[in-house]
Parts: structure tokens; sequence; C-alpha cells
């Protein structure tokens, strides 16, 4: 009898038969280098409708179509001259865009929501990669956690939120970047920062020019219907979230950042980077906020972290994750 999910480390033979279990219609969560992603078949109408019911993810809530290289991404999207430079100056790696879907496009239309654009992206992770090589086409993947949720950095993580949703979970260790990718809409002009990430703005005005992006390129992302992903309340932990913090309270759990131990109580206290380190501490931040994320405490509290480089990104997940939660389901996920 096989147990589901079968989570094995990502060695040839599970590579192998996770391309199976995807053209055969099943999903498979997979690492990628900013958090797991819950993958499906991009092309298979009835697989990519199971994303939307394991994550309990609202359907006009597009998904992002992972390919393999930038052959495979232009059989999927229309690029033009400046899509093209970025995805040769930043793929394979933690960036999205945003671009005309082809009408021949070898996805299902519930991949884009029924949108005539598609978001698009090429990891960098090798076990995604190679994913995508023995499958040979497009998979559709959000991330692997509830909707909502905090996003998985762990295959642990992955096999506590959605367990028996997924057959195979491939083990491939923690994420590195940790954060979703930047996404970037090149079908206004100028194109326009989405989402915040790991590639910030400098690095695609470098490649294309000036982009639209908000003051503080973490500061939220004004809501638009294109954009469903940007609504306020997001990457949740079920405890409150405080940030900005400066004290702790003698229930609430510390995460804290930097070397400053200046703040003293709190029933726990992880540390992002204790050297102060961004890219240090964007990497351990869901998995922290997994770990802290406990009844047996009132809140998470969060010391301050810097508005710069991958701060921005760190910054936006957090204002998500702390803002004020209606009770109607969460939107992104
Ligand atoms: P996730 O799958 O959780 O990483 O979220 C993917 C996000 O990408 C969505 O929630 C949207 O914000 C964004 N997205 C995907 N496709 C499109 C699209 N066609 N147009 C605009 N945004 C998109
Ligand atoms: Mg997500």
């Amino acid at each position: 009898m096989i147990v589901r999910p079968e989570i094995l480390p990502p060695t040839a033979a599970a590579i192998a038969r996770a391309a199976d279990l995807l053209r055969a219609g099943d999903l498979v969560a997979f690492p990628t280098e900013t958090v797991y992603g819950l993958g499906a078949d991009a092309s298979n109408q009835d697989a990519v409708e199971s994303v939307f019911a394991a994550k309990g993810r609202p359907e006009f809530n597009p998904l992002i179509v992972h390919v393999a290289d930038l052959e495979m991404a232009e059989r999927v999207a229309v690029f033009d001259d400046r899509a093209r430079t970025l995805g040769h100056g930043l793929w394979a790696g933690p960036f999205t865009v945003v671009l005309p879907r082809r009408p021949d496009a070898p996805i299902s239309p519930m991949v884009s929501a029924g949108l005539d654009t598609v978001a698009v992206r090429v990891p960098g992770h090798q076990v995604a990669h190679s994913l995508l090589k023995a499958l040979d086409r497009p998979i559709a993947a959000p991330s692997a956690n509830r909707s909502g949720g905090v996003s998985p950095t762990t295959p642990m993580h992955v096999a506590k939120d959605l367990g028996e949703r997924v057959a195979m979970i491939l083990a491939g260790g923690r994420c590195q970047v940790g954060l979703e990718s930047t996404i970037l809409d090149m079908t206004c002009d100028p194109p326009r920062l989405l989402r915040p990430g790991r590639v910030g703005r400098r690095e695609i005005e470098g490649l294309i020019g000036p982009i639209a992006a908000p003051e503080s390129e973490g500061q939220a992302v004004p809501l638009t219907p294109n954009a469903p992903g940007q609504l306020a309340s997001h990457y949740a932990p079920r405890l409150p979230v405080r940030l900005n913090a400066v004290t702790v309270g003698p229930t609430e759990a510390l995460l804290a950042f930097g070397p400053d131990r200046s703040i003293r109580g709190g029933a726990t206290r992880l540390n992002l980077s204790p050297e102060g380190d961004l890219h240090e501490a964007a990497s351990n931040l869901y998995a922290m906020i997994h770990r802290l994320d406990d009844p047996a405490y009132t809140a998470i509290a969060v010391m301050p972290i810097p508005e710069r480089s991958i701060g921005f990104a760190i910054n936006d997940r957090l204002r998500r994750a702390a803002a004020p939660r209606s009770n109607s389901p969460a939107i992104e996920c």
C-alpha cells in the first residue's frame, strides 16, 4: 500500500515518478528557491481544479506557470524584446513576469483565472528544473499551503498543511530565498511591480529602464482586479502578529532581528539573523513564524526590519501577516 503523501528525496527515480504522477493528473509538491510549490500539469483542467480545491483558493486568483526555460515560456506567453531581456537576465531565478497569454498556450484557461494574461517563471532550483524537464510541460504551481496561510519552506510544512491532498512531496531541503518571487506586470506601460521579492526594483530597471513601483517597494502594492494576490491579509499565522516591537509581553513570542539584545522578556524568542543579514532573515522568516505559531503564546511580536534590499519584501509579507483579518475566506494563497 502506498501511503499519501509519499515524501521522497529528489533522486532521479523520484523525479521521474513525480513527473508520471503529474502526467496522470496528481498533485506533487516540489522545492523551488523561493518556497515549496503545489504543482499540477498546467494543461490538465482537472489537475488545475484540484490545486484550487486543495488550497481553498478562490478560482479568480490566477496561478504562476513554471517552465523549464525561456523557450518553454514563449510557448505560453507573448514576449517582446524587453520581456526577453528580463528572461535572459533574471532567469532561472525568483522572478515572475505577467505577459499576454498566447491563444494557443498549452495551459488550461483556469490557470490564469480566465484572464488573457499569464504569469510565468523559470525557477532556479535544480529539482524544480529537473521536474520540468522530465514532464516537458508547464507546471502550474502556487505555494503549497492553504489559502491565506504561511508559505512552506520545508517539506514538513507542506506535509502538515496539505497532508493527504498531495500524492508526493519531493523533499529537497529548505528553500534558500524563503520568500515568494518578485512579480512584474508587463502588460501595462510602464511595467508595474506587483509583488516585491529577492529581485529588486533596481535590478529590473538596470535591464529595461523605469518601472512603476510604490515609493518603498515594501509598501502595500495597490489593489487592482488583475492583481488579486495583493489583498491586505495574507501570509498569516493563526496568532496575531505585532510589528516594530520594541518591547515584548510575558506571553508573547518574540521574532528578533540583529544583534540588539535590549528587548527583554517574552515567553520565547527566535532571531531571524543575529548578524543582521537580511537575506538570512528572509530565508528564516516563514520557518520561524511556523515555529512560533503556537497556541501557548498570545501573539508574535516582530522587531523592526530595515527597509532596504530584500527587507522591502520581508516587510511586505509581515505587513500582510499583521493586517486585520476579515471573516471571509482569504483571497490570496
Ligand atoms: P502565488 O501562487 O501564491 O505565488 O500567487 C501568485 C500571484 O501571482 C497571484 O496571486 C497574483 O497576484 C499573481 N498573478 C498570477 N497570474 C497573474 C496575472 N495573469 N495577472 C496578474 N497577476 C497575476
Ligand atoms: Mg501563495
